[in-house]
């Protein structure tokens, strides 16, 4: 009896110990996708539900939690400073991305964000791959995961852009890969490797862009079933180059012969960056080892078609309805080959997009282009009488004033009184409704929200010193087609749902920032924060 009892004890104890080892193996996901839908508006995830597929976006509203409230909490709200934002928890004046390019204040030169003298190109001839995430001042969590594991994680960062594919992956991920657009070719840089790898080249020896291309574009369903379809041919989509109409179809297979690069204005470029990712995480064994990894994936096509035909256009939707179908078949796989519960997948976006200006006054809504280009000559005259010196300012960029600082700080010159002479000059200018001092932020009369946006934007390096904020409906940018930048939830108001490993259904709509992805990642993961972040752990309430 009394051995029976030992016995029993002894199972009991072995059954526990055993229970906590199974346990604290399913402590961490095999694998972590970050996906960024480039310009996703969050109301995309519902304008066009109807047509989506039961397990495309849908699945990630039936199975994921969504935080409907989230927004980008700084300006401008521009691609590489939302992936940035994204994977540090951090905003520009921190993590020093303030732009796609930008003006650099000390040398007086623009800077591309990505751009790195100091490397050269692998995988082409051209200069598409001589690009780094030097200027990235802050970790990734991505870095911060590879810090943890001491460099066993596997991490690689994909897009059609550079800086999409750079960014999230951070300073020392096993890739970065993104496309030439003189071969339509996946390339890197020798930042990271000095030859591109075997699976790298035998998937672009497959040339599916060229397959993709070659096919035309057409809408999936009758063009007369879209939303958007009221009318495809209109004064504000800007055609493919050496084309004249903006209504379908799309004689894509010429657009390829002329410019490979021209799959990024195309659903397929999605479709491209998908399977590209299905290959990269086979060829590489992602989410098949002891440690956690991690692919970043940024679909850019949307950005592009949305630059191209703006928001409310059958293309954009079209584009959409693609892409739903493109997530169908790669949540599909990730289940197949990884196991549904084994890995945490994300989707979020890095800005969203506002109307096109002329169909909004076409339906009698306030809007307007900002026309800041033509400030700068008045504006210059207007500071030379006042201080003696001509081309004070050099350009207006991201909206924001770019002074020449050399010739400010030679002539001892009254900056403070500078700053102020500019505001008085465009604060009554056409579509202006706030121009802030950047060095003076708490004495602008605008909301409290702005002035937050405009701080966390504004790094003193890259960022010009006074901010110039339009009305909503009007910015700065082309008179055919749609844009982003402004403060605005058009361009602000962002998707972020979380699905697979240890998340239930569920939503949220308190109001969080896209500096909050990263903490919370950090904590599901118990690794450190990455080393800018001012975001907080978001709550999956029930
Ligand atoms: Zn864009």
């Amino acid at each position: 009896m009394r051995m029976l009892k030992n016995f029993l004890v002894c199972f009991f104890v072995f059954f526990l110990l055993f229970r906590e080892e199974t346990n604290a193996q399913k402590a961490k996901p095999k694998l972590i996708v970050g996906l960024v839908i480039d310009q996703m508006r969050w109301d995309y995830l519902h304008r066009y539900e109807k047509r989506y597929s039961k397990n495309g976006f849908k699945r990630l509203l039936r199975q994921g939690y969504s935080f409907d409230q989230t927004y980008l909490s700084y300006m401008p709200s521009l691609t590489a400073i939302g992936h940035a934002s994204i994977f540090t928890g951090s905003v520009p004046a921190i993590h020093g991305i303030v732009g796609n390019e930008w003006y650099d204040q000390q040398t007086g030169k623009m800077k591309y964000c990505v751009e790195d003298s100091l490397v050269h190109s692998v995988g082409t001839t051209s200069n598409a791959g001589k690009m780094s995430p030097r200027n990235l001042l802050a970790t990734t969590i991505t870095d911060e995961l590879l810090l943890a594991t001491n460099f066993r994680s596997k991490v690689i960062g994909i897009s059609l852009k550079d800086r999409a594919a750079i960014l999230p992956a951070g300073h020392r991920p096993t890739g970065a890969f993104w496309i030439d657009d003189t071969s339509g070719d996946f390339v890197t840089s020798s930042w990271y490797m000095n030859s591109l790898p075997s699976w790298v080249q035998q998937f672009n020896n497959r040339k599916l862009p060229k397959t993709y291309m070659e096919k035309g574009w057409e809408t999936l369903y009758p063009i007369d079933t879209y939303i958007q379809s009221t009318k495809d041919e209109v004064v504000w989509e800007r055609p493919f180059p050496k084309d004249k109409k903006t209504s379908f179809p799309y004689d894509t297979k010429r657009f390829y012969e002329d410019n490979p690069g021209l799959i990024r204005n195309t659903p397929f470029g999605n479709t491209l960056i998908l399977e590209f990712a299905k290959a990269a995480l086979a060829a590489n064994e992602m989410g098949k080892g002891n440690e956690t990894d991690f692919l970043s994936i940024n679909c850019a096509s949307t950005d592009y078609v949305g630059h191209q035909f703006s928001t409310n256009s059958v293309e954009i939707e079209d584009t959409y309805l693609r892409l739903d179908r493109d997530l169908e078949n790669f949540f599909t796989y990730l289940d197949k080959t990884i196991g549904k519960d084994n890995y945490l997948l994300f989707l979020t976006a890095d800005h969203g997009g506002a109307h096109a200006v002329n169909y909004l006054r076409e339906h009698k809504f306030e809007a307007g282009l900002l026309q800041s280009k033509t400030f700068i000559k008045p504006l210059n005259l207007v500071l030379e009488e006042k201080f003696g010196v001509k081309n004070l300012v050099k350009s207006i960029y991201n909206y924001q004033v770019n002074y020449n600082h050399m010739v400010i700080a030679e002539k001892k010159l009254d900056f403070p009184a500078i700053k102020r002479e500019t505001i008085n000059f465009l604060k009554f200018k056409e579509g202006v409704q706030y121009v802030i001092d950047n060095d003076d932020i708490e004495n602008s009369s605008a909301p409290e929200r702005l002035r937050e946006m405009v701080r966390n934007g504004y790094n003193y390096r890259g960022s010009g010193s006074v901010t110039v904020i339009p009305f909503p409906g009007w910015f700065d940018g082309p008179i055919r087609g749609g844009t982003h930048g402004v403060w605005n939830p058009a361009d602000t108001h962002i998707p972020l749902i979380f699905m697979g490993w240890n998340i239930s259904k569920g939503n949220s709509n308190k109001k969080v920032n896209v500096t909050d992805i990263a903490p919370t990642l950090a904590s599901m993961l118990n690794i450190q924060v990455p080393n800018g972040c001012i975001g907080e752990v978001l709550k999956f309430t029930k």
